[in-house]
């Protein structure tokens, strides 16, 4: 048995699973307050930068995290497939023989060995982040549903964020926008704010950095803003942007994405967010043993995102709801 096949896990209605790859805890960067962040594993585009290579799988994925290993050979003698080899390198994987089966970080005495994603039910889930709801209460946060694209696992999330709210729970999902349409009427009436990606408005430029092109992606995006103009839910809506040097990252593409909202999206946006780029990741790709193609790029110069930004201020939108965030280069003195 080889490679597992790459879509997400059934979502049977009376007993739901979802694949995640991470919960992260007292998040401040996903929604207000402080928040619980549920990672679906599972993407429909592919972005050149992306800072969750981890995420673009369904499946179960093996890693190996250098810093961890001890070196004891173990992994190699457990692997019933022999994809495992220890060098004084470390270990290197043969993907084309591993299976993802676990054997290996079952038995990896240090961790440094791991399966990535793991099928949580229903229950589980909304037991796991209910045990955060103090901090919730106290900073008006809550949930957010990031991924990955958590709109390709929709029956799923619409249990989960059905839940939350039957638990007062405020909700969110952070979304690619690339998935059905008809996923949103699952979603939509149990979330309370949505941050949308709007990465590149030329669609040629979409499909060479994402794999997609943006029809789709705009699309659902304004099928949620005719929700909202019909006073359902959600009650709010955010837009992100990925500022990535030699890819989303000029005045063409930023004024494009502001024209576009100023025309189709009028008064329904309360925050677009310039995110700048940074290379944090790298080690991800190296987990995976990918090569990333961006993991020498510098990080952007303050100058230039408040250049973007205010080319985001400029192009017909409403100039308060543009800000910009993330680490810049120190100005040269
Ligand atoms: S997950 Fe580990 S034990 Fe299983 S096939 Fe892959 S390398 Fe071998
Ligand atoms: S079992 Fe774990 S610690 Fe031992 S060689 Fe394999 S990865 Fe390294």
């Amino acid at each position: 048995m080889h490679a597992i096949e790459n879509h997400p896990p059934d979502s049977d209605t009376r007993h739901p699973e979802a694949m995640l790859f991470e919960i992260q805890r007292l998040s401040t960067e996903d929604g207000p307050g402080i928040r619980t962040t549920v990672f679906f594993k599972g993407c429909s585009l592919a972005c050149t930068w992306c800072h969750n290579p981890e995420s673009i799988s369904a499946q179960p994925q093996l890693h190996w995290i250098a810093s961890r290993c001890i070196g004891c050979g173990t992994c190699c003698t457990e692997c019933p497939e022999g994809a495992l080899d220890l060098s004084a390198d470390g270990v290197t994987i043969d993907r084309t023989r591993c299976t993802n089966c676990g054997q290996c970080a079952a038995e990896c005495p240090s961790t440094a060995m791991e399966i990535i994603g793991t099928r949580w039910s229903l229950d589980n889930l909304v037991h796991e982040v209910l045990k955060d709801r103090a901090y919730f209460a106290s900073s008006g946060g809550g949930v957010t549903a990031g991924g990955g694209e958590p709109g390709l696992q929709a029956p799923f999330l619409a249990a989960f964020l059905r839940t939350l709210k039957q638990e007062s729970i405020h909700t969110a999902v952070d979304t690619c926008g690339c998935f059905s349409g008809r996923s949103l009427d699952d979603f939509l009436p149990f979330t309370d704010l949505v941050l949308y990606d709007l990465k590149e408005i030329d669609p040629n430029r979409h499909r060479m950095f994402t794999g997609c092109a943006n029809a789709r992606i705009l699309d659902n995006l304004q099928t949620i803003r005719a929700r909202m103009a019909a006073g359902a839910s959600p009650g709010e809506l955010w837009i992100r942007t990925p500022v990535i040097p030699d890819a989303t990252a000029t005045e063409a593409n930023i004024a494009g994405i502001g024209h576009w909202i100023a025309d189709h999206l009028r008064g329904a946006v309360s925050r677009w967010e310039l995110c700048a780029f940074n290379n944090l990741c790298r080690d991800k790709y190296l987990r995976l043993d990918r090569d990333w193609p961006l993991k020498a790029n510098p990080l952007l110069s303050r100058d230039m995102m408040e250049h973007l930004a205010d080319i985001a201020r400029c192009s017909g939108v409403d100039p308060d709801i543009v800000h910009w965030s993330g680490s810049t280069q120190c100005p040269v003195t």
